[in-house]
């Protein structure tokens, strides 16, 4: 966080810069709920302030939100595809689901990727730089305000690995479940990751009661160091061992993303091989048919594959769902629409 960065505070850093700037401290707490709370993007916007502290506030401690470059809705069930512009120029994707239960909102914790899985798409070009705390509640804010719903859940499973930014991703959680900010519970929260064990430990000291999804893909070494490089730093053996200490330390499920690409990890074997990873453990198994990119070769199993291999999980006393797929018309998963973008933008300089 830089100490300017507003949005990234808490209500007490809040406070030390109403403290630093001479105002009485209950303009902190006016502060805090216009920019966590209402999610306002100027300090115009924040009515009950005088005019003069709003222009001062607004050169010391400019609001670094997110604005809407482009939105894409499905015709299909009502998923809204976001692709939000930052500060800075950099592209973040965001995405707007519609459950029975609610809104939820997939967020990016990242700009781009460096844990470089085969089939994804946000990964392709690299790492560009963390998200900080406001500009991932900022991703709330506007999805909330130019839709007109409110977000009940949330998902960090957009762009990014929210564990390679580990501070910024519990600064992040601890704002978005303030009473006085969005007060988004911690268990309408999933975090997503391909398996950085050592964070995985950090994170279950913490103790949240925040879902943990671990994207899996495969479950052999061989063929998971293919799909995902991490694995080689952290195999599998290693990652299970977390996982287990992880449900038992916390008593929350854990849940195991698996994209079924055709020909590669859908095998029966592979389902059988699966089973057995996860016999006896407090999880659930998500099958999610991959989806297919531009920058990758790979195909989607097939509806008859997926279904064997659900059947097989299942046959074996596995917790198994298949994911909905919700804005297949709108290349719903995350990357895809920040590297058309840019794409776009860099043929159109040529
Ligand atoms: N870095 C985190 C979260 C971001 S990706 C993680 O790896 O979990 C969110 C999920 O989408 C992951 O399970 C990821 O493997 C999956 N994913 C990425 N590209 C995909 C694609 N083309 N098809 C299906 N799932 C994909």
């Amino acid at each position: 966080m830089t100490s300017t960065d507003i949005k990234s505070m808490n209500l007490q850093e809040v406070t030390e810069v109403c403290k630093s700037l001479g105002l009485p401290s209950y303009r902190a707490g006016q502060i805090y709920k216009w920019l966590q709370q209402v999610g306002v993007s100027d300090y115009d916007e924040m009515t009950n302030l005088p005019k003069d502290l709003r222009n001062k506030l607004k050169e010391q401690y400019p609001i670094h939100g997110c604005e809407v470059e482009l939105k894409r809705a499905s015709k299909i069930d009502e998923t809204v595809k976001y692709l939000f512009k930052l500060y800075d120029g950099n592209y973040i994707e965001s995405v707007l689901m519609k459950y029975k239960y609610g809104y939820t909102l997939c967020i990016s914790s990242q700009v781009g990727c460096k844990m470089g899985c085969m089939f994804c798409a946000s990964t392709k070009s690299g790492c560009v730089r963390n998200l900080n705390p406001g500009e991932m509640v900022g991703q709330i804010h506007t999805a909330q305000r130019d839709s007109g719903v409110r977000v009940s859940h949330v998902v960090m499973m957009g762009m990014g690995e929210p564990l390679d930014n580990f501070d910024n991703a519990m600064k992040f959680l601890s704002l978005v479940g303030d009473e006085n900010g969005l007060n988004i519970g911690m268990r309408n929260i999933s975090l997503s990751t391909c398996g950085i064990v050592p964070r995985i430990y950090e994170l279950m000291e913490k103790e949240l009661q925040i879902t943990l999804s671990v994207s899996l893909h495969a479950p052999e070494n061989e063929l998971r160091s293919s799909i995902m490089p991490v694995n080689k730093k952290y195999p599998l053996a290693l990652l299970m061992k977390a996982c287990r200490d992880y449900t038992e330390k916390t008593s929350r499920r854990i849940s195991f993303e698996y994209a079924m690409v055709a020909n590669q990890n859908d095998t029966p074997e592979c389902a059988v091989m699966l089973a057995k990873l996860c016999k006896g453990m407090l999880c659930h198994v998500n099958l999610i048919p991959a989806n297919e990119i531009e920058e990758s070769s790979h195909k989607r199993s097939s509806e008859k594959t997926l279904n064997e291999f659900c059947n097989i999980l299942r046959s074996r006393g596995i917790n198994v769902t298949v994911r909905r797929s919700l804005g297949s018309d709108i290349d719903a998963s995350c990357g895809q629409l920040r590297s058309r973008h840019e794409k776009q933008n860099s043929d159109g300089r040529k």
